[in-house]
């Protein structure tokens, strides 16, 4: 059964996959919107006629004001009038002082996330949660540019590593890169890539 620690490990694309289960499986239609890590509203979801966007930000650290602000923004530009805001780390306090009774905006953390998981049938969960751990790769990030795995590569002359995209051979090549220390490379990575 996953636990909170695999979501928190879990990079933003699997835990948005996670959360879109969750929602379709609730019976909400659901659409991701495009890659990126940050887009704002990364699932955009309808229920009869009513529709709310929601982004997943996979974070230990609480999740400031100026977060949920920008999401509501996004919420704005992208004409949505409901929103909810899932992370997997904790809200601070100000974000409960500034939204916690607005009406238009849930705010989901990571303890509430694990708890509307759980309300789900076992099969259900396992379902849910099938990429963090039938995916080798589930915990490695995934490109920003392209939406694919990264994998580990090594600067060599300062023995660095860091993740490159698995289009970064390519022609034409993605140059997007992320420092190791992002996202902690394991042997099984490596070994996938072997
Ligand atoms: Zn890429």
């Amino acid at each position: 059964m996953v636990a909170l620690e695999d979501l928190q490990a879990a990079d933003w694309r699997s835990l948005e996959l996670v959360c879109a289960r969750m929602f379709s499986m609730s019976g909400d239609e659901v659409e991701l919107t495009s890659f990126g890590p940050d887009g704002g509203v990364d699932i955009i979801c309808s229920r009869e006629n009513f529709t709310f966007g929601v982004q997943c930000k996979r974070e230990r650290q609480k999740i400031s004001p100026t977060a949920v602000r920008e999401f509501v923004g996004s919420l704005a530009a992208w004409d949505l009038k409901w929103g909810v805001f899932v992370t997997t780390g904790q809200f601070r306090r100000e974000v409960y002082g500034e939204f916690g009774e607005r009406d238009f905006l849930r705010l989901v953390d990571g303890g509430k996330l694990i708890e509307a998981l759980r309300w789900f049938a076992p099969g259900d969960q396992e379902e849910i949660t099938s990429d963090l751990f039938e995916d080798p790769l589930w915990d490695a990030p995934t490109c920003c540019n392209c939406g694919v795995k990264m994998v580990p590569a090594k600067i060599y002359e300062r023995d660095e590593p860091y993740w490159e995209c698995c289009n970064a051979h390519a022609d034409p090549g993605c140059s997007v890169r992320m420092p190791g220390t992002a996202f902690e490379i394991h042997d099984r990575h490596r070994e996938f890539f072997a």
